[in-house]
């Protein structure tokens, strides 16, 4: 795709257009996505992860995948696995091998000499207390350090032995000598380097002393060769700093920072921090349980890669931040799985019903399509024999005007087959409704009854050609629209206590007895249910709700 074929899809995309009609970057343009390996993927990295491969892709360059890894208490190689995994599934492809910000770490080491050697870096020795103290606020200038003016040779000396394990955690750190009085807080002499007694999942116990985020990003993206380094709005008061950095030591290439508005979504929790506490306290099963609003919830629930890049191409990458609707990420599954859905049908609360006029003991196999407007899926044979089930719900013995299912002495038809009509009600001891006992006209198969009109068209399944299965009705995670909001909740007071609801005992047509694994289905007038392998075993098939067919909150939102 050559980048000036069609218009630019965002502000970053034009930035790069023009910056190379001007001259002012030649050469491939180069990106990054830089997780943290502290947790899953969510929704927001996927906007992230758009558009730096995105970018890439348009210009004919390349996008590396590179772990943000220097704060070894927190990260593990479960979180690197997973990670990858979802990027790959998303269905980009990173350039060469995947990049950790540990490979760099001699480097970046060297980089901290080069700015003690400059004068521009100093061991410093104030307690964190002290430090927050000596630092000022917002109205007030900073001061400096008492070690601030610490000789060289000593700084280098120090910085030595604090690598070299003479120092606790916290009795030293490396700081840049910037300016205690400036207005942006973060370069009130920032730390680059803290002392941090802990394994790595990648160095082991190499390192004791670790650089910190905003000196070892500049220096990854540098290293790198990185040429738009993309990042969220929180980190527009840092740029100054990743500026400075690379601009008092020297570099092998020269990136730039560009930052984006997150993707903030109503509904939905978007915090590594946050989902992991859903996770470690049991609020959810798991990190891909398919209600988390991770890229291995999502895929688990059965939304496509094709989903999400959709809804990350519908809203656009902007500077100013707002929340986006969840309603378009769900309108986004909607849009296509209506296309390419295998349509089945699933009972999900069974209602006998004995066709009286059928003999006992036949049968026959009606061909339904697949796909209703997409021929080339093909067929699929439903059994028509004399035990049918229906579902509770399109059944009332009294119905309402305008009723459009079945009621005693009304005609329906089944989809696909005949029609019939209610004869009589069959009750238990208790009362209960247990069967219906209706006739079917055998000469409605694909033609109108003559001389009386059924009332509407209702799914169903044999009672001996139908396999049993469980349904998870998964819904919102949350019912609050900002469940983070309020300073003093806690978001855990707004999970959805209807956010899963388990169907037990449901049937589908025998053509899913072996479900496929890589689209969810429509379930003809419930919505789209996504096989789960991982719940299913040889005597029970389990389907996850992707999505129901219509959005039922936007009326709910409405109404408040
Ligand atoms: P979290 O707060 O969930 O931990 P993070 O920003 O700390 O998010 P990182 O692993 O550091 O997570 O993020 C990797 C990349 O993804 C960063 O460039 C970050 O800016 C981007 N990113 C994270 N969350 C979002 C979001 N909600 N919208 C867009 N980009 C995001
Ligand atoms: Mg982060």
């Amino acid at each position: 795709m050559s980048a000036d074929s069609k218009k630019a899809h965002n502000f970053i995309e034009s930035l790069i257009k023009d910056e190379i009609s001007s001259g002012k970057h030649t050469g491939k343009v180069v990106t990054r996505f830089p997780p943290e390996p502290n947790g899953y993927l969510h929704v927001g990295h996927a906007k992230s992860i758009c558009l730096n491969f995105g970018i890439a892709d348009t210009f004919g360059g390349e996008c590396n995948l590179r772990f943000d890894d220097t704060n070894p208490e927190k990260e593990s190689q479960e979180y690197i696995d997973a990670i990858r995994q979802d990027v790959q599934w998303l269905g980009y492809e990173w350039a060469g091998e995947v990049r950790y910000a540990s490979d760099y770490f001699d480097a970046i080491y060297g980089y901290a000499v080069e700015l003690i050697e400059k004068g521009k870096a100093y061991v410093c020795s104030l307690t964190a207390e002290q430090m927050a103290e000596y630092r000022g606020n917002l109205k007030e200038p900073g001061r400096n350090s008492p070690d601030r003016d610490r000789p060289v040779e000593e700084n280098l000396k120090l910085f030595q032995d604090m690598r070299d394990g003479k120092y606790q955690n916290g009795e030293l750190v490396l700081r840049a000598k910037i300016d205690m009085a400036s207005p942006n807080m973060n370069l009130r002499d920032p730390i680059l380097y803290r002392i941090r007694y802990a394994e790595h999942h990648q160095t082991g116990d190499k390192w004791c002393i670790y650089p910190m985020y905003d000196f070892t990003h500049p220096i990854s993206d540098a290293m790198e060769g990185i040429t738009h380094s993309l990042c969220t709005l929180e980190f527009e008061d840092h740029r100054p700093l990743y500026d400075w950095v690379l601009d008092n030591i020297t570099p092998p290439a020269r990136p730039h920072q560009t930052e984006f508005a997150r993707l903030n979504l109503n509904y939905t929790i978007t915090s590594k921090r946050k989902l992991k506490r859903l996770v470690d306290e049991g609020f959810v099963d798991g990190w891909n349980d398919p209600r988390m609003p991770t890229i291995s919830g999502m895929r688990h629930r059965g939304y496509t890669p094709k989903s999400i890049r959709t809804f990350c191409d519908m809203i656009g990458v902007n500077k100013a931040g707002g929340t986006v609707d969840v309603g378009m990420l769900e309108f986004a599954i909607r849009e296509d799985l209506n296309t390419r859905a295998p349509r089945a049908m699933c009972v999900m609360r069974p209602l006998k019903v004995t066709l009286t006029n059928y003999p006992e003991g036949q049968s026959e196999t009606l061909t339904l399509p697949v796909h209703p407007q997409n021929e080339e899926m093909g067929t699929r044979e439903v059994p028509w024999t004399r035990t049918l089930y229906i579902d509770r719900d399109d059944f009332v013995e009294e119905p309402p005007r305008k009723w459009k299912r079945l009621a005693p002495d009304q005609a329906v038809r089944l989809r696909g087959g005949y029609v019939m009509t209610c004869r009589e009600v069959v009750r238990d001891g208790d009362g209960n409704i247990v069967e219906l006992k209706c006739e079917y006209d055998p000469k409605t198969l694909g033609v109108n009854p003559e001389g009386y009109k059924p009332n509407g068209v209702i799914h169903w399944v044999s009672e001996s050609d139908s396999v049993e299965a469980d349904i998870n009705l998964y819904d919102r995670l949350f019912n609050h629209e900002s469940p983070d909001s309020d300073k003093d909740g806690d978001f855990v007071d707004h999970l959805n206590p209807e956010s899963l609801t388990r169907l037990t005992g449901a049937r589908v047509e025998k053509s899913l007895a072996q479900p496929r694994t890589d689209l969810p289905y429509q379930f003809e007038r419930e919505g789209y249910f996504f096989f789960d392998e991982s719940a299913s075993d040889a005597g029970k098939l389990v389907f996850n709700r992707t999505v129901t067919l219509r959005d039922s909150w936007a009326g709910a939102q409405n109404k408040s």
